[in-house]
């Protein structure tokens, strides 16, 4: 059975007091058993979270690392350095790492072998910008995303590995795929996987999506087959919009 998981990406948004407001704001409520639910504070707020929610099931994940392990890389972060802060789960190629910081899939490769090797969970981030789902395009530019980033890994890593397809033009925009579109590509994605690799693996992986999901869809978009939670952005800034998305299934 797959996990069903909503993750927070906080992006660069809050300070310690704010990011500590926020937390106790969540900590208000229960967390359904059914769900893993993820929080995605900047660097600097990693370890007070971790701290603020060591007696909950929240989890704090990071939102990048860097691929060596250590070196001369200012203003750099490693997979070790997370880990002795205590953070085993890193977000990786969000589309605003890739358009803005340049991430190619290619990059993202050494990406995930490093926090794999330190075994660390990841999430995947991947999806088609506007002009790719336009020229109909979408599944050709995700396949690549895929095998070009991913799905080098070996069989049992997998159980490491979160993925989060996020349609570029969805996200921070207001505009949602259909739950349908989305069905659509997390069908496509899993067939890929299975392609790659086998039944087990494909059936195993968690694919989030992400785009502009919010309390008032979350719950059609989460009833779809193939799409087994969300990667929230601006709805995760707020305790009770956020936590009516994690009871949304
Ligand atoms: C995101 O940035 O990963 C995201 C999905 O943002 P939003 O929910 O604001 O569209």
């Amino acid at each position: 059975m797959r996990k069903n998981i909503v993750a927070g990406n906080w992006k660069m948004n809050n300070d310690l007091q704010e990011t500590e407001r926020l937390l106790n704001d969540l900590l208000v409520y229960d967390v359904p058993e059914n769900v893993s639910v993820i929080v995605a504070p900047t660097f600097t707020n990693l370890v007070s979270a971790n701290t603020m929610l060591k007696d909950s099931t929240i989890e704090v994940a990071a939102q990048n690392m860097h691929q060596a392990d250590n070196g001369a890389f200012t203003g750099e972060i490693s997979a070790a350095m997370l880990k002795s802060a205590g953070v085993n789960t890193v977000i990786l190629g969000h589309s605003e790492r890739r358009a803005y910081f340049w991430e190619t899939n290619e990059l993202l490769a050494t990406k995930v072998d490093a926090a794999l090797k330190n075994e660390m969970t990841l999430i995947y981030c991947f999806g088609e910008e506007l002009e790719d789902r336009k020229n109909g395009n979408h599944f050709n530019i995700v396949k690549e995303q895929l095998e070009e980033g991913i799905c080098h890994i070996a069989e049992a890593e997998w159980k490491n590995v979160i993925l989060a397809y996020e349609p570029v033009w969805a996200i921070g925009t207001g505009e949602t795929a259909s739950p349908e579109q989305a069905q659509e590509m997390h069908e496509f994605i899993r067939n890929t996987i299975l392609d790659t690799y086998n039944e087990e693996v494909a059936q195993g992986v968690s694919i989030l999506y992400g785009g502009s999901v919010k309390p008032n869809n979350a719950q059609e978009i989460f009833g779809k087959k193939d799409v087994d939670g969300g990667l929230i952005g601006g709805a995760a800034l707020d305790a009770e919009n956020f936590m009516a998305i994690v009871n949304a299934f």
